[in-house]
């Protein structure tokens, strides 16, 4: 299942953080989800308080931030929200290159 290896993934870098900074406890776990990403944030959740019995992050809140698709004409240089499939620049009809909304990673740790 793509969203456990995805919360495996996740607890990985938390646990990991916490050692190198003597944490006894992970608070809260905040993530940059690209709405490319195609992360099921239900599943996630799901997998991921699984996975956390027992571990330094077992209270830990996992939460997340939606990243538009962005885009930027390879022509005329615009930056803007595009939608999937549609890549092409509005003002000049040039390609639209991805500058965001593929981001599927760890934000920021919170730990005590
Ligand atoms: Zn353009």
């Amino acid at each position: 299942m793509h969203e456990m290896a995805i919360a495996e993934g996740i607890l990985e870098i938390a646990l990991d953080y916490a050692q190198k900074n003597d944490a006894a406890r992970i608070e809260r776990i905040g993530l940059l989800l690209g709405e490319l990403s195609g992360v099921e944030t239900d599943a996630l959740s799901l997998c991921f308080s699984s996975l956390v019995q027992g571990t330094p992050a077992e209270h830990a809140a996992l939460t997340w931030e939606r990243v538009p698709l962005m885009g930027r004409c390879h022509d005329c240089g615009r930056e803007l929200r595009i939608r999937p499939q549609d890549y092409l620049c509005p003002d000049c009809g040039g390609g639209m290159e991805i500058i965001g909304g593929r981001e599927m990673r760890v934000d920021f740790i919170e730990m005590e």
